[in-house]
């Protein structure tokens, strides 16, 4: 036999190889060798040689052949280092040529003999000797006639006969495939799907096992669990007289693998096969530590092992896969909570059209991202931001994806595009970011320009109409559909437990009212770390009453409307008590942006001065007054606790008497006050005076006692920098990191959109930094005001609360920095436990 190097290596137990050398096939290939599967003969080449080989460098054919005797069959199969990459199709049946159709015709009949033949000169024709497809059409479905047609088509087509000499056909083969890897478009596929730019490809020749023949011949594949759910399932199929994966192609008659209602199976037709197979794939899944999927051959009732790759599988399979791998002592826990990415648990937490409900179906597409939701639609990336502004979900519709509406689909509750399929640039994005996606809608016309969207039915929907995108489903629905909540299986409750076991910060919530208080209990957030309370009085009939607040420009006008919110306030947080259930409860006095409160418009100004019973002049003029230019850095924040004391006050009371009503039927509350947007200690001085006070007045009008804890959101620098200051005053200190920014950029929160993708494309950002946190600048702050306050009070407790709590490359940054918690919104909390996991192990 010949010598093999380093780079075309026969595939043994010993032979040197690794993924990153000779991709996963041929790495995948000796681990089964090694486990003493029935394997047949294989030669990897490693990326090295493949790559020489596009570059024109064969290596010795006669050294490649060399272990697979006299007249060989082969096949090569692509073996990329992650087989997500791709490669290349496989080719089979290399080596058929006349003298050995005529011995195989003997052997196991001329018709399979032709299949084999024919086959190949197929697959040689289109993808090695790349002839135009077409010469193919007309060939008889008999195979000997066929086999007979298709070598003629490729003598006229080729301008010489079909090659006979199998080192000539190998070669040509390998070539072919080398320079397909190498190609734009190949190349651009695989980056799409993380590759990096110099991926190498290694290509596996292997002895080949027919699948047609006499006795039990053919080809399947088996897994034992199901791909969408991770439930322990024998799932593939089988093909008998079939070769690769034919067994799988759309309509092919194959059968089940296990017994099975809905039609026959492998089991019945040949059980020793079945439970030799089912055997080998539960060996390979023991000894590889992982759901492996089984490709197979049978000949004449014999298993053979062609390959064996990772189960693909959803994130919800995702979660159970690695949890019973766990539970079987296959993997270590922490190996389980290794193994899922902490963002695709989104894919288990996004909501779904109700089943049961009806659906008004407009049009189809490609399901590319599950979860689903409604919106109205917008056209561009920049309208999407402007309604994630406005808090209204919108629905992104694109021809098409790039990387500028990045932007927009992180704002947009869903994307619906034109184009493009399951690995397109919104499918991916899509999915990564757990966004609802239907690609490829190509029945809907997109008129971008005139910013309307024409269904198959007729129906014409613009701008701002609402429809509903179902990603799981692939399908838009008009109008609001209804939703079901999440998916919350067992598996990803015990793989929550295992994180909580070992992660070492704690994960809150930022939730404002029962409702979100209620998911986020659901989903074990160890308390709430931000209850905006201004954002309790976001619904209609509660806005007025805010409004009133206000607008009020005497003591008596206030009280009367302070009077009127004080029992809607102490109801909410006795809510929020007894749902948390003992667990912390940070409330945030009010922090109302005037702008985000007040009518803009006439209408609005009109219907004002109805609720109020006020002349149109009198609001228009109030509202003139209050009006600010830049009400981000206005009168928000402890700057309104400061000058109209009485609102503070009136919270305060809320909070107090509420914390008496709930200790009463319940586990003892120790509410958490905190002052937003506090620049100075004086700010602290004065609001924490004020509550001491009306502490004081409750306990002595309730004859009750009670504790909280008082704490300052750092989110101005100057807060940050005067840390020690300010923690003096305080138990806590919990930094808004959305404000932050804001101010350490002096970037408009409401205004960076427009430019923000600009920015990013240019690299003046490496991302948006109200997504990421900038680790650099803001983090220099949080790093500094982290210990400035732990200098003076080494007990205060540190804390993030902005939107970048929920988010994993944060998440690590407030653990290094010894943050005691980070609070994101309620469905990031299981996300945040598993990413906090991951860093602790
Ligand atoms: C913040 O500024 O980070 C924060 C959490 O507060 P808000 O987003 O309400 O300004
Ligand atoms: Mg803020």
């Amino acid at each position: 036999m010949q010598q093999f190097d380093e780079h075309t290596t026969l595939i043994t137990s010993e032979a040197p190889m690794a993924p990153e050398t000779h991709g996963g096939r041929a790495k995948c290939l000796q681990r089964l060798v090694r486990l003493d599967l029935p394997v047949p003969e294989a030669v990897a080449l490693s990326f090295k040689a493949v790559h020489g080989i596009a570059a024109g460098e064969m290596p010795d054919m006669d050294r490649i052949l060399s272990p697979f005797g006299d007249a060989p069959l082969l096949c090569v199969r692509p073996s990329s280092e992650d087989p997500d990459w791709g490669g290349p199709g496989a080719v089979l049946n290399i080596g058929m040529n006349d003298d050995r159709y005529k011995e195989l015709s003997e052997q196991m009949g001329e018709e399979a003999a032709a299949t084999l033949y024919l086959r190949f000169v197929q697959s040689f024709a289109i993808n090695v000797a790349r002839l135009d497809p077409d010469m193919l059409d007309d060939v008889s479905d008999d195979p000997i006639e066929g086999l007979q047609e298709a070598l003629d088509a490729y003598e006229e087509e080729a301008e010489e006969p079909f090659p006979q000499d199998p080192a000539v056909q190998l070669k040509a083969v390998l070539r072919s495939m080398a320079r397909a890897w190498e190609g734009t478009t190949a190349r651009l596929l695989r980056q799409a799907k993380g590759a990096p730019a110099d991926a190498g490809l290694g290509l596996v020749v292997q002895d080949m096992i027919f699948g047609l023949g006499r006795g039990e011949c053919g080809s399947g594949v088996m897994q034992l669990v199901n791909s969408e759910t991770g439930v322990a399932k024998i799932t593939g199929r089988y093909l008998s007289q079939s070769q690769g994966r034919d067994a799988l192609t759309p309509g092919a008659e194959s059968l089940y693998l296990e017994i099975d209602r809905r039609g026959p199976s492998l089991e019945e037709l040949a059980p020793e096969a079945f439970s030799d197979l089912k055997a080998h794939t539960a060996l390979m899944r023991h000894k590889l530590r992982e759901e492996m999927q089984a490709e197979f051959t049978i000949h004449n009732g014999k298993v053979y092992l062609l390959d064996g790759v990772r189960v693909a599988r959803t994130a919800r399979a995702a979660v159970a896969i690695a949890v019973a791998l766990a539970e079987d002592k296959i993997i270590p826990r922490e190996e389980a909570l290794m193994r899922v990415e902490p963002r695709a648990l989104n894919e288990l937490l996004h909501r779904q059209v109700d089943p049961e409900a009806p659906r008004d179906v407009l049009a189809r597409g490609i399901a590319a991202s599950p979860g689903a939701a409604s919106g109205k639609i917008v056209f561009t990336a920049n309208e999407a931001q402007a309604a994630e502004s406005r808090g209204e979900p919108s629905i992104l519709v694109r021809r098409e994806t790039s990387p500028e509406d990045i932007r927009g689909m992180h704002a947009a509750a869903a994307i619906l595009t034109e184009r493009g399929g399951m690995t397109s640039h919104a499918a991916v994005i899509g999915r990564g970011i757990g966004l609802p996606c239907v690609v490829g809608a190509s029945e809907v016309r997109f008129n971008t320009k005139k910013r309307h969207l024409t269904f198959p039915d007729g129906t014409v929907l613009r701008s701002g109409d609402v429809i509903t995108v179902d990603g799981t489903n692939g399908e838009v629905l008009a109008g609001e559909a209804k939703m079901l909540e999440t998916a919350r299986d067992a598996a990803l409750m015990t793989l929550m437990i295992w994180a909580d076991e070992v992660r070492d910060i704690d994960v809150r919530a930022n939730a404002d009212t029962p409702a979100d208080a209620k998911v986020a209990r659901g989903f074990k957030a160890q308390g709430i770390g931000l209850c905006r309370t201004e954002h309790m009085f976001f619904e209609p009939e509660r806005l007025t009453a805010m409004r009133e607040m206000i607008f009020a420009d005497s003591s008596e006008d206030r009280a009367a409307a302070l009077e009127v919110i004080l029992p809607m306030q102490r109801a909410d947080f006795a809510d929020l008590f007894r749902i948390m259930e003992g667990q912390p409860v940070c409330i945030r006095l009010f922090d109302p942006p005037l702008h985000e409160f007040l009518p803009t418009d006439r209408s609005g100004h009109r219907a004002l001065a109805e609720a109020l019973d006020l002349p149109l002049s009198d609001v228009t003029r109030r509202v003139e007054a209050l009006g600010e230019y830049n009400p981000m850095l206005g009168m928000r924040g402890v700057r309104l606790g400061v000058t109209v004391p009485e609102i503070y006050e009136m919270q305060a009371r809320a909070i107090f008497e509420a914390t008496i009503e709930a200790s009463r039927d319940g586990e003892p509350v120790v509410p958490e006050i905190m002052i937003p947007l506090v620049s100075a200690r004086r700010e602290v001085e004065l609001v924490r005076a004020r509550v001491e006070a009306i502490a004081a007045a409750v306990r002595s009008e309730t004859g009750e006692d009670f504790t909280y804890r008082l704490g300052v959101m750092v989110e101005t620098p100057r807060a940050a920098l005067r840390a020690d200051d300010i923690a003096s005053q305080v138990s806590f200190l919990s930094f808004g990191t959305n404000d932050l920014t804001q101010m350490t950029y002096g970037l408009s929160r409401d205004d960076a959109g427009r430019f923000m993708s600009d920015y990013v494309r240019q690299g003046v950002y490496p991302e948006d930094p109200f997504h990421l946190l900038d680790t650099d600048g803001v983090g220099e702050l949080l790093r500094l005001g982290a210990e400035r306050g732990r200098r003076v009070k080494p007990e205060v407790t540190l804390s993030i609360c902005g939107e970048h709590g929920g988010n994993p490359e944060s998440i690590a940054f407030c653990r290094e920095v010894g943050f005691d918690y980070v609070s994101c919104s309620p469905f990031r909390v299981p996300v945040a436990r598993l990413a906090a996991a991951q860093l602790a192990i």
